[in-house]
């Protein structure tokens, strides 16, 4: 566990702090955004995520007593909010396989002056969009690789259909709720799908983001050849929908954001490996058993489950996330090609099924 520096950790009622209102780490970076993971469990078996010869029949899924309840979320989300936190995102696995996950978005959207979003594969959103819009969920981002039916069913490797997928996006778009639509493009297997998706979501009022294929976790055997750079997928947009470039709308977001010339949109690049975003990185995750983590690429975490359960008190909690968000000197992408050599044998980075992307 990471030492707790006091003279790094300002609180955000310290007016020498207020141009983060909160706690800064190593680099001088905000905690702003908090992704929850809620289960390590998935309906799809994507391959670059959780390929079935790992996470097959045999795979051993988090215990129910190790998972956080949703009081215990609730507490971890208001310890981050107390630090600067502005925006709770809830991941998984599939987050929306949660029982009750309405009552936990219902529980954070009480916490005063942040958003609630969430990620999901989109298969159950014809559900249970309406409900979590009811629960005051703010947005969503749902994931959908490809609009063609035996190329998108490959990669979920489920036999989810594309149209189970766009049923949950006309759902949630009903219900009021704003949506985005992450993309992971890989070379040779769905790069020929990125025109379509553009052209199928263009004038829709859904932006879609287009994700660099990363080497997250050890199981997906990731090459940098199967990685479509930003770039080249902007340029293929381009030659056929002219787009022009946005600016930014704060300093640390992640896409680069283009509009279509002609007015039908966004599009926006999420280039974690051809131009990675670390300096800006104000993203603090947690596991669904309770372990923060600082990056992505972490492998090493802190078990605030421990100290939920420990019963020491908020303040407490609050002051083990700012010791370790103090400590914080993560920037794997930065360092991507000496890490990725380097990692140590045997050490395990933390898989995106676990950490929720
Ligand atoms: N199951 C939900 C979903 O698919 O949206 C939420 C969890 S999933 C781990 C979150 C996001 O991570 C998804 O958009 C997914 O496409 C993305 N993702 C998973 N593995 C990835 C990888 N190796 N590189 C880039 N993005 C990845
Ligand atoms: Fe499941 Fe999402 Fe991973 Fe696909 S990307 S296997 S839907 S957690
Ligand atoms: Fe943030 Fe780590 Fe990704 Fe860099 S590699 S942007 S520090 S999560």
């Amino acid at each position: 566990m990471a030492v707790l520096r006091p003279d790094a950790v300002r609180r955000v009622d310290d007016p020498l702090a207020s141009s983060h209102r909160g706690v800064v780490d190593r680099r001088g970076r905000p905690v702003r955004d908090l992704r929850i993971s809620v289960t390590d469990r998935c309906n799809f078996r994507c391959r670059y995520c959780m390929p079935r010869e790992v996470f097959g029949p045999d795979f051993a899924f988090l215990p129910r007593a190790e998972i956080l309840t949703f009081e215990e979320i609730s507490r971890v989300a208001r310890a981050f909010v107390a630090h600067g936190v502005r925006k709770l995102r809830l991941t998984g696995g599939e987050p929306t396989l949660r029982a009750g996950l309405p009552d936990l978005v219902r529980m954070l959207a009480a916490i005063p002056e942040v958003e609630i979003a969430l990620t999901t594969n989109g298969s159950l959103l014809a559900r249970q969009a309406a409900p979590l819009a009811e629960a005051g969920l703010s947005r969503l981002t749902v994931s959908l690789d490809s609009l063609d039916d035996a190329v998108f069913r490959r990669m979920n490797d489920a036999d989810f259909a594309v149209a189970d997928v766009l049923a949950g996006i006309d759902a949630a778009a009903a219900a009021g709720l704003p949506v985005k639509v992450n993309a992971v493009v890989r070379r040779g297997v769905n790069d020929q799908s990125v025109i379509d998706l553009a052209q199928h979501f263009r004038r829709s009022g859904h932006v879609v983001r287009f994700i660099e294929y990363m080497d997250v976790g050890t199981s997906n055997g990731w090459r940098l050849d199967d990685v479509v750079p930003g770039a080249e997928i902007i340029a293929r947009i381009n030659a056929e929908m002219p787009l022009e470039p946005v600016e930014a709308r704060y300093s640390g977001e992640v896409a680069r954001r283009w509009r279509y010339a002609d007015g039908g949109g966004e599009v926006g690049v999420i280039t974690s490996v051809s131009q990675p975003f670390c300096a800006a990185c104000t993203r603090a995750r947690i596991g669904a058993d309770g372990m923060l983590y600082t990056c992505l690429f972490s492998t090493t975490g802190t078990d605030l489950r421990a100290v939920l359960r420990a019963d020491d008190g908020d303040a407490r909690l609050r002051e083990v996330i700012a010791g370790v968000w103090a400590g914080r000197d993560d920037r794997y992408s930065e360092l991507r090609a000496r890490a990725t050599d380097g990692l140590a044998s045997g050490e395990r980075r933390v898989e995106m099924s676990y950490i929720g992307g």
